[in-house]
């Protein structure tokens, strides 16, 4: 699976061999391919061609300053979700006015943060949010260009925690009621109504709820239009998934791009979207050393430096990823757990999997990690969080230190 071959039996990232960023680093060790992250990110810019468009990578999905910094330099916008994300995107030189500021729960502090730092738009969620994007312009002389994001009632078809698009979700305004809240929006003085959004969920199987939810946005635009609405951009969210299984089909990021292009062309409309998984998710594998090999009486388990708290995917959305071992033996298989350290049952990597031999000390690589692998990690059971590299340009650094003892407890009395 790309970025990831075999050569001459020994697991390489873009030609590095993840043993040696293993045994440098440590484990457990999230490790990102710059190549790859850059070539989801350029898929989606160069998809759109002459279309106007903007990309704005979702910091949710992973934030680290050096993933972020790519991407700001490939000429990528930010989907933000809170003012720390902010924070960490400025730092890494983003562009202020390529972001957007996405969430049903802004607090009064993150939207002036937002407003200081000359963010592109604001999507809002709800009128009160509307009144207080509002107040804060005005304190501030400014005026704020917000999109409403409605939710236009499609189902995702993925999983309950990760579907946002339904009317029993708390995210956006429903659509039905959606042009009264222009209404609403458009008389207030400090807010400049110029886009509509959407985002209907995460790891999308295939295009037909975005084509339905895209349709139901133009659909909104063309009604606000005729009521004289200046609507100028529409921003249709990310949620593209990826094969966390090699036998998983999913559209390529230029076959849904080239959906979005057919209906949004002629309408004088900047096209924004915010993918997240599908730009990094790819690019990452979490490392982690076998330490144990147990059999109870009705399983054999194997138990790794990695837990829950490095990557909780698994346990919180029985998610799959494939774990590889760093070095192809030919000593056969086996069918097992593969467990971590914290003290949960639900402390799994993978169950029931058809493995190669493996035994203490070899090194596995959990792969198709790099989306919410690290951004969901804790420090459950005074577990340090993991480091993670960058392989890039045939070399490979570190691009955060795995956190200390010491890290663990600042800030406690
Ligand atoms: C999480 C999220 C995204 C990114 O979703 P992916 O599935 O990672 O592409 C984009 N927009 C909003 C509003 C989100 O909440």
């Amino acid at each position: 699976m790309r970025p990831l071959a075999y050569e001459e039996h020994v697991l390489t990232m873009d030609g590095v061999e993840l043993s040696r960023i293993a045994s440098k680093a440590g484990t457990p060790c999230y490790v990102y391919s710059a190549a790859e992250i850059l070539k989801n990110y350029r898929a989606y810019d160069d998809s759109f061609g002459d279309q106007p468009h903007t990309v704005c990578y979702a910091v949710k999905a992973a934030s680290n300053l050096s993933i972020l910094r790519l991407l700001a330099g490939a000429g990528a916008g930010f989907d933000i979700v809170s003012a720390g994300e902010l924070f960490r995107v400025l730092k890494a030189g983003g562009d202020p006015a390529k972001i957007v500021f996405s969430g049903v729960g802004k607090s009064g502090a993150e939207v002036d943060a937002a407003l200081e730092a000359g963010i592109f738009a604001f999507n809002c969620e709800s009128e009160p949010e509307l009144a207080l994007v509002d107040s804060l312009a005005h304190r501030r002389g400014i005026k704020a260009r917000v999109a409403l994001r409605v939710n236009p009632d499609v189902d995702a078809a993925t999983h309950d925690y990760i579907s946002t698009g339904r009317l029993a979700h708390k995210f956006g305004i429903d659509i039905g009621d959606a042009e009264t809240v222009y209404e609403c929006a458009r008389r207030r003085e400090n807010l400049l109504v110029e886009g509509v959004s959407c985002h209907i969920g995460s790891q999308l199987l295939n295009t037909k709820p975005v084509v339905e939810a895209v349709d139901r946005v133009v659909g909104l635009v063309q009604r606000l239009r005729a009521k004289e609405f200046e609507i100028r951009h529409v921003d249709f969210g990310g949620g593209l998934g990826v094969a966390y299984k090699p036998e998983d089909s999913i559209p390529a990021i230029g076959e849904l791009v080239g959906v979005l292009r057919q209906r949004v062309a002629n309408r004088g409309l900047h096209v924004m979207v915010e993918p997240g998984r599908s730009i990094v998710a790819s690019a990452g594998v979490l490392l982690t050393r076998v330490l144990y090999r147990k059999k109870t009486g009705a399983k054999e388990f194997v138990i790794v430096d990695a837990a829950m708290n490095d990557l909780i995917r698994p346990a919180l959305y029985s998610a799959h990823h494939e774990i590889l071992p760093l070095r192809q033996t030919s000593v056969g298989t086996m069918r097992a757990d593969v467990v971590g350290p914290v003290c949960e049952t639900g402390d799994f990597l993978a169950r029931n999997r058809d493995l190669p031999q493996v035994f203490p000390g070899d090194l596995l690589a959990v792969c198709t990690a790099g989306a919410y692998g690290f951004a969901q990690s804790s420090n459950y059971n005074a577990r340090p969080r993991a480091a993670e590299a960058m392989v890039e340009d045939g070399t490979w650094r570190v691009i955060r230190r795995r956190e200390s003892y010491e890290d663990l407890m600042r800030g406690e009395e």
